[in-house]
């Protein structure tokens, strides 16, 4: 067998640890073990999107709708934009997949922050294209278009807020940047936008705004965070025409199941539930400011719904990932991101009570000897 030679240089994305994976290794009761890794929302769906898995599962036989009608519809009155601007993923994840393959092989290459979503460079990999990155962590608008100009990407990847550094990019310097950079596709993901606006309404990327303006970016949402459908990979993009035209040649028919659309159709009816997971999120991360105040921790002011927490020398950010895996506690090390820090979901009241407990357990046994 000859495997394509562009598969030796792709690490495997590293998913959170499931939580059945604590209660065999660690032999740890399932109702013990916390789960703040994947960023998924801790309080589950809106209740009317899991009415309408119920009410269509007899549809379970029969192919989906593959022009997504009523979702098309639901996001393009949500946006104030047109049915041809969008187009719909097995999660953003897919959408990400279908640019890169629209855009990149071994000749382009990819511009992006030191420190972002992983999959970015992954689906660039896996074209063979060029991964590019930037000398910081935070967005930095002066950096990138330099290297625009030195490199000439064929895509740029613009994540706001970013994950796994939870910090969010000023509207106005983002759109100071597009306003330079015309010729490569830019990729807006607001897999967290929803946060970021509850937050400060400065951070909010307008879809509908950013294609007027701009013609060569692309904006990615997602029903997995604010929305709480993780599990039901429903993501979505809305671009010019142009672009969605020739995105949407490299979708396969069917690639997002009947009870998934029908639970985004109606969560985007349900706005009381995104609000209140919002309410409740940014409360919750109040309590991760205070923890990190009281115990002299640094951390990156979050816009998502989780935070990092970044240590000095003296604390290793994989020892502690594991120390608290043993205790139930499932996190992000951030090492693999060259940085030694957490990233922690915000998860429930019940939840981060736990977290606190167990990490300061850890923090108190280590200070002491
Ligand atoms: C979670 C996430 C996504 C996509 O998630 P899907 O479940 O595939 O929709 C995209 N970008 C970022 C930055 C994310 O954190």
């Amino acid at each position: 067998m000859r495997f394509n030679p562009t598969l030796e240089k792709i690490r495997n994305y590293e998913a959170g640890k499931p939580i059945e994976l604590v209660v065999r290794e660690f032999g740890i009761d399932e109702s013990e073990v916390v789960k703040l890794a994947s960023n998924e929302n801790p309080y589950g769906a809106s209740p009317k999107a899991l009415e309408a898995i119920r009410e269509n599962s007899h549809r379970a036989s029969l192919y989906p709708d593959d022009s997504m009608y009523a979702l098309k519809e639901g996001l393009a009155r949500r946006f104030g934009v047109e049915r041809e601007e969008l187009i719909i993923g097995a999660g953003s994840d897919q959408v990400l997949e279908f640019a890169a393959r629209a855009l990149l092989n071994p000749q382009t290459k990819v511009l992006m922050t030191k420190v972002t979503f992983a999959m970015y460079a992954i689906y660039a990999t896996q074209q063979g294209a060029e991964v590019v990155r930037t000398s910081c962590y935070r967005h930095d608008f002066d950096e990138l278009s330099h290297l625009v100009r030195e490199h000439d990407p064929a895509i740029v990847h613009i994540c706001t807020p970013n994950n796994p550094t939870g910090d969010a990019v000023d509207r106005e310097a983002l759109y100071s940047f597009l306003e330079g950079v015309r010729e490569p596709l830019v990729i807006v993901d607001g897999a967290y936008m929803e946060y970021a606006v509850y937050k400060d309404p400065a951070k909010k990327i307008d879809p509908k705004e950013l294609i007027d303006r701009f013609p060569n970016v692309l904006y990615l949402g997602t029903f997995s965070k604010a929305y709480g459908l993780g599990g039901m990979r429903v993501g979505y993009g809305i671009a010019r025409r142009e672009i969605i035209r020739e995105l949407s040649k490299l979708r396969p028919p069917f690639n997002v199941t009947t009870l998934s659309l029908a639970a985004a159709v109606a969560a985007l009816e349900d706005p009381d539930f995104v609000e209140s997971s919002l309410r409740r999120n940014f409360q919750e991360m109040d309590r991760y400011l205070t923890f990190a105040l009281q115990r002299g921790i640094d951390y990156i002011d979050s816009y998502t719904n989780f935070i990092t927490y970044l240590f000095d020398n003296s604390l290793s950010s994989t020892q502690i990932a594991d120390e608290l895996l043993k205790r139930g506690v499932i996190i992000r090390d951030l090492a693999s991101y060259g940085i030694n820090g957490i990233r922690i979901t915000v998860g429930t009241r019940e939840q981060n009570t736990i977290f606190f407990d167990r990490f300061g357990e850890l923090l108190d046994g280590r200070s002491t000897g």
